[in-house]
């Protein structure tokens, strides 16, 4: 009497050769049935002897293929037999749930293999892909995942294409971007005024127009990149110059066994490179490797593998790229060829166009490793996005917005969070039509249809504004709230804990700009402990691009002195600012803090870039000097931390000649210090354990692992983010759960 069973799936199922392993492992078993997409997963149909049945079942999660993700099976027991003739797979079957889509995946080995022979059919060609490899999120445009429904679409497989794609022993069965020389997308060049560049091997021409010192534009899985020659200095300096970035460091893409001549590359770093996700990671620099100017003052160099084919076809011939976004500014990474000669013209002289279109866009994701914590991001994007992320509790439909810089949003829904790829900061035209667009995609692929809208506090946000015209119940959730609460539920904390917030900006429940914060909590409720004392920001927000302002005011403030590090006219008006309280604003800060240090220290009185200044002054630190500043702790509610007499200090040391070096390493041994002394009496007096850190300071990662240190050391558990940044990409999905939970406890 044989046995049947029908079995769902739901998880990354989908665009990974999970039906083709189904298949194999029904006929290894001898059962018959089917196995379909649907929009909510995969579903199974199975008869056979129970036995194999239960093998079947067992054998699942167990010799899955390596990209995919299973959440869930749950089993059902169909009282008739259907007496099916043959495992078959069958077509999608397109109902009301929802499904996950796969990120982008980058190139196998085996394809690579194919790719490097000169036997093989797809010898040198920059489409190659599998089963296990290849773009996915990039270029779909609905849901479930069949070529039909990407942009491969308008590519006509050919025969010996699609005898593969039906042949399940074959590693493309399925594989819905399969193509070939033939029948796929394929590269041109063009110059940027449009002429096309006739050649038979448009890459290998990219690749030499780059050594003669070109900058092109390239177009990869989730958008152009800017290139150039990583070893020709002067083509670096030329493009810093173009694309108006004097300091930021630029990231390079570099064959593997090239890596290592300009970077120390340890093991696990290696395997996270190589890995189906090849972020760009911050690894040391090595003396001597890439132009200064890559990275300028930078101890780090940000370094990606090849993750598509084009990459690896480019590197054969030239070991090292600068790979930049391809943008200006802070606007959304080109997709087309459209926004590079419009956007780009300026910058690049040639562009490498290929016709598959990128419908959605896909930045590289950056992070770096941190021994015993392991993977820490910086951003989360490509190879990520769209894989949602666990929540603690269960949220009904909502979205989050997210925050102003570095913006990401959440749609969430039971307990299950998708956070949007990388947006950017949404203070153009371009980014805001960018979150809309991914906004309206997340709610038709994942059928979430949100009745819950959660925004920031501050009034001025444009995501807030977009919060509030849309229809549903909204909450507003602090910044740095948002921060805490993002930290504790990616731990899965849910007992009360402290939460160490240390930011550049967030607008306050009290309408001021906090930044340096001590909450005690869990996600349903938090207040605020303690925190850096307020201090005038002189002209509000916009002395951030320049520190010594700050430092002036700060100064002034605190110690009634005068510094001399900017034109007298100008420090005038400054002062008397100050002292008429008009057109300042009131900030705890703690990115302030080191903007302000690293200004009177001379080591950075103007920014390029965000948090420019306090990169650099961490960057100064002689990690061998260990004692601290003096400050003082106010007992009000909430406990203020004072720090007159650690600027006091600093001033003092600059005065007779003490290093940099050294004051840079006691200000953050001196950050360490208060911390732990407030977390030591918040312990005593509430007796809590555990510590969440969170907020865009913490990739400062001399601080944080000074501070992990002295933590555990005096017996705290320690949780800082694992699946998220700690910067701003980390809001949306605190502001999810924070307002649920607000919700819920109501
Ligand atoms: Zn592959
Ligand atoms: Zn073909
Ligand atoms: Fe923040």
């Amino acid at each position: 009497m044989p046995g049947r069973k029908k079995i769902s799936i739901k998880g990354i199922v989908q665009g990974v050769g999970f039906r083709p392993f189904v298949y194999r492992l029904a006929k290894s078993l001898n059962l018959k049935g089917f196995v379909r997409n649907t929009t909510d997963g995969v579903e199974i149909e199975i008869e056979g002897a129970d036995r194999d049945i239960s093998e079947f079942i067992r054998a699942l999660p167990e010799k899955k293929p390596p990209a995919a993700r299973i959440d869930s099976i749950s089993t059902k027991d169909p009282q008739d037999i259907r007496r099916y003739d043959e495992f078959s797979i069958v077509e999608s079957k397109v109902s009301k749930g929802f499904t996950q889509i796969s990120p982008d995946i980058a190139t196998c080995s085996d394809c690579l293999g194919e790719m490097a022979d000169p036997q093989d059919r797809r010898y040198a060609f920059a489409f190659i892909n599998c089963t296990n490899c290849g773009p996915r999120f990039s270029i779909i445009t609905e849901t479930p995942y069949d070529r039909a429904r990407t942009s491969m679409r308008t590519f006509k497989m050919c025969t010996t294409c699609t005898e593969e794609f039906h042949e399940v022993s074959d590693r493309r069965f399925h594989a819905q971007p399969d193509c070939c020389h033939k029948c796929g997308p394929e590269y041109r060049l063009f110059s940027i005024a449009g002429r096309e560049i006739k050649t038979d091997d448009p890459i290998g021409k990219t690749a030499g127009l780059i050594k003669e010192g070109e900058i092109v534009a390239i177009k990869g899985i989730g958008g152009f990149h800017i290139a150039c020659d990583a070893q020709n200095c002067k083509t670096v300096a030329r493009l810093r110059e173009l694309k108006n970035r004097p300091t930021k460091p630029l990231a390079v893409m570099a064959r593997s066994d090239f890596a290592d001549t300009v970077a120390q590359v340890s093991n696990c770093e290696r395997k996270i490179l190589e890995s189906p996700v090849a972020p760009i990671m911050l690894l040391k620099k090595r003396k001597g490797g890439l132009c200064e100017n890559i990275a300028p003052k930078n101890p780090y160099l940000g370094i990606m593998f090849p993750y598509a084919p084009v990459h690896h076809l480019l590197l054969r011939e030239i070991p090292c790229l600068v790979m930049t976004s391809g943008n200006i500014q802070d606007e959304p990474i080109a997709k087309h060829r459209a926004s590079v000669t419009k956007k780009l013209r300026s910058i690049v002289s040639f562009y490498l166009d290929h016709d598959r279109n990128i419908e959605n866009r896909n930045d590289d994701s950056i992070g770096y490793y941190i021994p015993k914590r392991g993977f820490s991001m910086i951003r989360r994007s490509r190879g990520y996005v769209p894989i949602p992320i666990r929540m603690p509790i269960s949220a009904r439909p909502t979205l989050a917005v997210g925050p102003f810089l570095k913006n990401t949003f959440t749609l969430a829904r039971r307990r299950d969070a998708y956070v949007s790829p990388h947006i950017g900061d949404l203070d153009n035209l371009d980014t805001m039509e960018f979150f809309e667009e991914m906004v309206a995609k997340y709610r038709r692929w994942f059928r979430i249809d949100p009745r819950l809208i959660v925004h920031d506090l501050h009034p001025d946000y444009l995501s807030t504004k977009i919060a509030k015209n849309m229809p549903g119940n909204k909450i507003g959730v602090q910044h740095h709230v948002a921060h805490f609460v993002s930290c504790l539920a990616e731990n899965n904390v849910l007992e009360k804990s402290i939460g160490i917030i240390f930011d550049g900006t967030g607008y306050g429940s009290d309408g001021k700009v906090w930044g340096g914060e001590f909450f005690i909590g869990d996600i349903y409720q938090q207040r605020r402990a303690a925190h850096l004392q307020y201090l005038p920001l002189p002209g509000g927000e916009s002395s951030i691009n320049k520190p010594y302002r700050i430092a002036v005011a700060y100064v002034h403030t605190l110690l009634q002195e005068r510094l001399h590090i900017a034109p007298e006219s100008e420090i005038e008006t400054i002062l008397r600012m100050i002292d008429s309280k008009h057109s300042v604003i009131n900030t705890s800060s703690m990115g302030r803090l080191f903007d302000c240090v690293s200004a009177m220290l001379g080591i950075t009185t103007e920014i390029t870039y965000e948090a420019e200044a306090a990169i650099n002054l961490e960057h100064a630190a002689d990690p061998t000097v260990i004692d601290h500043y003096p400050y003082s702790l106010r007992e009000t509610e909430p406990m203020i931390i004072e720090i007159e007499k650690t600027l006091r200090s600093i001033r003092k040391h600059i005065e007779s000649g003490i290093p940099s070096a050294a004051i840079s390493a006691r200000f953050h041994r001196t950050i360490g210090e208060f911390s732990y002394e407030v977390a030591d009496r918040l312990r005593e007096k509430h007796d809590l354990h555990s510590v969440c850190l969170s907020g865009g300071v913490f990739q400062n990662r001399h601080l944080l692992s000074l501070m992990i240190e002295r933590f555990e050391k005096g017996g705290f558990k320690i949780y800082t983010h694992r699946n998220l940044p700690t910067n701003d990409g980390c809001i949306s999905y605190g502001q999810v759960i924070a307002a649920n939970a607000q919700e819920r406890s109501r």
